[in-house]
């Protein structure tokens, strides 16, 4: 038989993985800049806290979870998404104690059974970035802008930034009420699903996909007009911010975001490059994650970038990646005799930081010099250099050759290679 990934998941390999690190190290520096650290935090979590924390009416709870019983009978998931890891780890291990702020960053693979499509997968990695424990609208200024820094940095072209404010539990109910009002006159044209949140989760119909329910939802009341004053406050000084900052934006009012834990700012940044799934990250407010997990009052802010999607996008804008990691050197041993001086040749060069290889399989030494040509430079050992304390040296790129001393190949390498 042979064995196949099961459907929505795939490999990234060695073609494709490289320009991963690149994508990872960019976003990493950037938020080591605006101040947040990185964590590792577990893949698979108790299904409560998804359920209480995502919240039960959304898709990802009612739909997409991974969710199985583990051998001690307890019910287990894997993570659809790393905010509420987050705050649950805060929590667990006080990093927000006595008012202070926690700044997070992770990265890994997140798991939703979804309809799999191009930029749409049942495995796929996000940059999860979370302040915790930060009440006022510079914050959402913040990382809203960091969210924006990492796209700068990789170059990302056609994007659009997405900005709405979903209120809080004081203003919601109300604006909740006027939905269901408004929606009751249209229930002829909403879908099956829409029909079915009407009375239990009516803001996720202004979040419809489906064309006849984005007809009735374009009509829809508009939130600004329920928001209390200090939701109205905050969305105004995020969009002053967002100003000062010259971060361009649009409003939505038809984005709620699929999870329920969002209160006041909602954001999502846009590629124009990406069809359907064009959302390359996500993020918002979400000041009662932390009470609805059972934890004190934690207001806090962030957002989750998709790196599958990333890629996409950057790939088919022809954008730079960085240099593909290659090995520098090729150290080709002229005959049988010269093998055991390569390995030991090879070894040196790489304790000194400098990406080398060798043939391990008694490879003719012509098919040795083939490989090398993937390399800048070939050191070529045989009887008289091993004889002479030295190393011929080919430049790959002209077949330029010079003899080097054993005492001076490392860095004169290292010199070429600058
Ligand atoms: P979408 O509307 O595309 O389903 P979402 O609102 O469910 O996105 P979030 O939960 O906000 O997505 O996750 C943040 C980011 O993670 C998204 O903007 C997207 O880039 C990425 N993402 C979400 N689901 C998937 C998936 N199934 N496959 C690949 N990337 C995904
Ligand atoms: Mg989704």
């Amino acid at each position: 038989m042979e064995m196949k990934a099961p459907r929505g998941v795939r490999d990234i390999l060695p073609d494709e993985s490289w320009k991963w690190s690149y994508v990872i190290n960019i976003a990493a520096k950037a938020m080591a800049d605006y101040g947040f650290s990185e964590v590792h935090l577990p893949i698979f979590e108790h299904t409560e806290l998804f359920s209480r924390g995502v919240g039960e009416t959304t898709d990802i709870v009612e739909k997409e979870m991974y969710t199985f019983e583990d051998k001690g009978g307890r019910s287990i998931t894997l993570r659809p998404e790393a905010t509420a890891g987050m705050v649950r780890a805060a929590l667990e291990n006080n990093l927000c104690a006595q008012g202070s702020d926690a700044k997070l960053w992770c990265f890994g693979p997140m798991f939703r059974h979804e309809r799999p499509q191009k930029g749409r997968y049942r495995q796929f990695y996000q940059v999860d970035c979370e302040h915790l424990g930060c009440a006022g609208a510079a914050n959402d200024v913040e990382i809203i802008d960091l969210a924006a820094e990492i796209f700068r940095r990789l170059g990302l072209k056609n994007l659009e930034a997405v900005i709405n404010s979903v209120g809080c539990p004081k203003c919601r109910p109300v604006y909740r009420e006027a939905l269901i009002k408004y929606f009751n006159n249209y229930k002829d044209k909403l879908c099956e699903t829409c029909l079915d949140r009407l009375d239990r989760n009516p803001l996720r119909i202004l979040d419809c996909k489906k064309p006849d329910c984005g007809a009735v939802a374009d009509g829809a009341p508009d939130i600004y007009n329920s928001l209390c004053d200090e939701c109205r406050e905050h969305f105004e000084e995020v969009k002053r911010g967002l100003e000062r900052l010259g971060i361009a934006y649009k409003i939505n009012k038809r984005l709620v975001r699929g999870l329920d834990y969002y209160t006041k700012t909602a954001f999502e940044i846009l590629s124009g490059d990406l069809g359907a799934q064009n959302a390359v990250c996500g993020g918002g407010r979400y000041d009662n994650l932390s009470d609805s997990i059972g934890g004190p009052h934690l207001p806090s802010v962030g957002f989750a970038c998709g790196v599958d999607r990333i890629i996409l996008v950057m790939e088919q804008q022809g954008l730079s990646f960085g240099e593909r990691p290659k090995a520098k050197v090729y150290v080709a041993a002229l005959d049988n005799s010269a093998r055991g001086e390569a390995q030991i040749l090879t070894h040196k060069l790489r304790s000194a930081g400098i990406a080398a290889q060798c043939d391990t399989e008694n490879k003719s030494f012509k098919s040795q010099l083939k490989a090398a040509g993937n390399a800048k430079f070939a050191c070529i050992l045989g009887p008289d250099e091993i004889k002479n304390k030295v190393v011929t040296l080919k430049d790959m790129a002209d077949g330029s050759q010079v003899s080097i001393s054993d005492n001076e190949l490392i860095d004169y390498i290292k010199d070429k290679l600058k």
